[in-house]
């Protein structure tokens, strides 16, 4: 794990307004090129750790590295800027608008040559877009929105990508799609973290994960070994 090239998250701590702490001294790391998955069930706190760390909600304790950069703190558009792309759940493309538009939006922040560059680079990590580019991206399927989500978040060159349940909704033939994009997404560098109920896909796919249980990390370790433990085989999350 190439943690100093990763995401570092130390000890957060984090909650909605004045309410109670949702994430206890919650801490993780995702290397440069390692897929790291956070599974937990409804209510866990996945999405909130996601909105954390894009800068959407405060920590009110720890801190959030990026290539040992301190994120702490940070607005949700500087951490954009610097590094960290998040895609959310529901994927959230602009229906009206071509799937090429969209994934330009990705890449507001580039001069015109830059966007131009990254455009070439997202389509040729992502081949699939340019078949349908020229389409309105409410006319897409489920799965082809996800990867067309993916790929604007790609448009910014991020270091470190955060997935908010890119399978759920989705047939398992895209699911599978999604996976195997996101396995090349990271052995081109990229570190991601994805959160996901689907536990058993998600971390046959991940090189490491956490169990996420009430807002605690209960449980880390590489994937395999997280497949394989009794609490993840008795059941402990509810799902399969
Ligand atoms: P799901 O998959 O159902 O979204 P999750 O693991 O992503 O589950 P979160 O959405 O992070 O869980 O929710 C964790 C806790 O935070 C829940 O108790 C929820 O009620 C609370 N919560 C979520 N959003 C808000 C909000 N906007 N204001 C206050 N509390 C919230």
């Amino acid at each position: 794990v190439r943690a100093e090239q990763g995401l570092v998250v130390s000890g957060i701590e984090v909650g909605y307004h004045r309410g109670p702490a949702i994430l206890r001294d919650l801490s993780l790391t995702v290397g440069a090129g390692e897929i790291f998955a956070v599974v937990g069930r409804n209510g866990a706190g996945k999405t909130t750790l996601l909105r954390a760390l894009s800068g959407l909600l405060p920590c009110r304790r720890g801190s959030v590295r990026l290539q040992g950069r301190d994120f702490t703190g940070l607005s949700a558009e500087r951490v954009a800027r610097s590094g960290i792309a998040h895609v959310p759940a529901g994927r959230r493309v602009i229906p009206g608008m071509t799937a090429l538009d969209n994934l330009k939006l990705g890449g507001y922040q580039h001069s015109r040559t830059a966007l131009a560059s990254a455009l070439d680079d997202v389509l040729a990590m992502l081949p699939a877009l340019a078949t349908w580019g020229a389409r309105r991206a409410g006319t897409l399927s489920g799965g082809e929105q996800q990867l067309l989500a993916i790929g604007r978040a790609l448009m910014s060159r991020p270091v470190a990508l955060l997935l908010d349940e890119p399978l759920t909704g989705l047939s398992p033939a895209y699911q599978q799609d999604v996976l195997e994009e996101m396995s090349k997404i990271a052995k081109g560098g990229t570190a991601i973290l994805l959160v996901e109920q689907n536990v058993r896909k998600s971390l046959r796919t991940a090189d490491r994960g956490m169990v996420l249980d009430e807002g605690r990390g209960v449980l880390t370790g590489a994937a395999a070994e997280l497949l394989a433990a009794d609490r993840l085989r008795d059941g402990y999350l509810g799902v399969g």
